[in-house]
């Protein structure tokens, strides 16, 4: 037999791990819904056309990690797994006609990004993202309340000294000429350039600022900076995100070399990193305004902003700064049987607890009472059931594992009875 393993770069999530991963799904949820930002899920895949589009065909996502499918038949439409959510949302609010809707719509996704990148810590070729879009409106205020928010989210994940790093990367009025002014710059250190920064030279200029090269830091230090050649109406916005972002008390540091890999970023671009780790390029989430993509995908002209926060490098930076796991839901009751082979009985009483919403679980093997009481304990549960002899009478013994006492209760009685010690139980501040 062939040892089969999860695909590289990927990897199980198993129920040991799964609490810390409920908990951030919960509170990206609830954040959501607290500043009206609502659900939209849309498909893994989608036409490949979308995201060399959308994302810009001279970007590392697309030329080498996009998952491409094989197509099916020759009429086949090319697939690719989706690298990154925007593209994919943005082609759904135009597909959808959500410009009717009152703007901005603001949409959120969490799912899996599929990159087939080199994998390393916290880079995975299949890995999570809450997504937060804001589609229809320019900013400036828009755009700092989207920051705010995911400062937000990682101070209630219980994640201490994340920084915001903030620049602006112009628009079509401005970027180009600062882009031509970068080759210009870049061109008599041709030399110099690491071979795959030599590559990007004629392809991609502004991915040069944002090279982790060590060799690289030197050149870039004196290259021209974006912020010293933006537009008016860009150096205007710029200013106004920064002025919104003080006036809610939101700290950053601008980064005029972040210029973030994908094409369609327009003004804002930010990314969250825990203080001191920027060098490693391991952004904890990341995006920014792409004032371009609807119309590139068919759309009206509308702007959108939107950010990634990737739940794997938040969940290992979880577990390094040692916030504690949430504890694994113990069961409020467990059903045992003085009769190993009844396995009926205890599935009818515990189906009827479950009715009645108490979490709950029975003993469907049939190893003897002692063992199943055991076991019922090590799970950590606050009350086991044990049907015996008197559930001839209609009663059953309800046993309190934490307070050791046990007394006879009727069977109608018996889910508002552990209800009621239970809840007190938990005021209480007890284990279960
Ligand atoms: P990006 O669109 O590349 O800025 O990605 C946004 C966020 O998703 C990053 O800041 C990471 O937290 C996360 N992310 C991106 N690529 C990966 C990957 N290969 N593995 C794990 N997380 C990733």
């Amino acid at each position: 037999m062939p040892t089969y393993r999860a695909p590289r770069g990927t990897r199980d999530l198993l129920p040991t791990e799964t609490p810390l991963w409920t908990r951030l799904e919960r509170l990206a949820a609830d954040i959501a819904a607290r500043y009206g930002y609502r659900r939209i899920e849309t498909p893994v895949f989608e036409q490949t056309d979308i995201f060399e589009r959308g994302i810009g065909e001279v970007t590392d996502v697309v030329e080498k990690e996009l998952f491409r499918l094989a197509p099916r038949t020759e009429e086949s439409e090319s697939w690719a797994l989706r690298p990154e959510p925007t593209a994919g949302i943005v082609r759904a609010y135009v597909q959808h006609g959500m410009r009717t809707w009152p703007q901005p719509v603001k949409l959120v996704q969490t799912g899996p990004m599929f990159r087939y990148d080199r994998p390393q810590a916290g880079r995975y070729r299949q890995f999570w993202q809450f997504d937060v879009e804001a589609i229809g409106d320019p900013g400036p205020a828009v755009d700092a309340e989207i920051i705010e928010l995911g400062t937000h989210f990682y101070r209630e994940a219980g994640l201490a000294g994340v920084e915001v790093l903030l620049n602006s990367i112009g628009d079509p009025a401005c970027r180009p000429a600062y882009v031509a002014e970068l080759a210009a710059y870049f061109e008599p250190h041709r030399a110099e350039l690491p071979a795959i920064e030599r590559g990007r030279l004629d392809r991609n200029v502004l991915r040069l600022l944002d090279s982790n090269d060590p060799a690289m830091a030197v050149i870039n230090a004196k290259a021209p900076r974006i912020t010293d050649r933006l537009c008016s109406a860009c150096e205007e916005h710029f200013a106004a995100v920064r002025a919104h972002l003080d006036a809610v008390g939101v700290p950053y540091r601008l980064a005029p070399g972040l210029v973030r890999g994908l094409d369609y970023y327009t003004r804002t671009a930010f990314e969250f990193y825990v203080t001191g780790r920027e060098g490693q390029q391991q952004a904890l989430a990341g995006g920014g305004r792409y004032d371009g993509l609807v119309e590139l995908l068919g759309g009206r002209p509308t702007p959108g902003i939107g950010f990634g926060i990737g739940l794997d490098r938040l969940v290992l930076a979880l577990i390094e700064t040692g916030v504690a796991a949430p504890a694994e839901a113990a069961p409020a009751a467990v059903v045992v049987g003085a009769n190993p082979d009844d396995t009926i009985a205890r599935l009818q009483v515990v189906t009827r607890l479950r009715a009645a919403g108490i979490s709950s679980r029975a003993e469907l093997g049939r190893r003897k009472l002692g063992k199943q009481l055991e076991a019922a304990a090590r799970d950590g549960a606050h009350f086991a059931v044990i049907l015996g002899d008197e559930l001839t009478g209609g009663g059953v013994a309800l046993r309190d594992l934490s307070a050791g006492t046990q007394k006879v209760v009727a069977l109608t009685d018996l889910a508002r009875e552990i209800e009621r010690a239970h809840a007190a139980h938990r005021h209480g501040g007890g284990a279960a």
